[in-house]
């Protein structure tokens, strides 16, 4: 995945990266199986590192959009029922990442900004 690559130049340990690739693929997946349900389209990984450490990766699709974001974002909230999601994914994005911030609209697409703080080795 791109974001290891990213993130390796931070010399993170294995679980923070572990933990990162794990939220990142979240929302990747969520753009692809929700945000492009009816249509196909891109999906934009955007990667930055601030001083202190300090890592955010932005995933934005320009998909259907999310209705309700707060109703989204509690645990096992999923229109996924068929496929049988668990509705899980923003709660492990929030569980990994120091936060995460939904921005949304329906008919235009959503950008999700995941922001973690990663350790000094040592
Ligand atoms: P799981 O991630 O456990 O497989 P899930 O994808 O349904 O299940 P979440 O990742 O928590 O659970 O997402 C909750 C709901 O938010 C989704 O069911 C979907 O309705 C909506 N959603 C999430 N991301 C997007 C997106 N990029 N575009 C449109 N809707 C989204
Ligand atoms: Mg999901």
């Amino acid at each position: 995945m791109a974001v290891s690559g990213f993130v390796a130049q931070l010399n993170p340990c294995i679980d923070e990266l572990s933990d990162i690739k794990t939220a990142v693929s979240e929302a990747v997946t969520n753009a692809i199986v929700h945000g492009y349900r009816e249509k196909m389209g891109n999906v934009e990984l955007i990667m930055k590192i601030y001083k202190d450490r300090i890592l955010s990766v932005t995933v934005r699709d320009r998909g259907c959009g999310i209705e309700n974001i707060e109703k989204a974002m509690e645990p096992l909230f999923t229109t996924g029922v068929d496929e049988e999601r668990a509705g899980l994914g923003f709660t492990v994005m929030e569980s990994f990442m120091d936060t995460v911030k939904v921005h949304s609209t329906v008919g235009k697409g959503t950008t999700v900004t995941l922001v973690k703080r990663l350790r000094i080795k040592g």
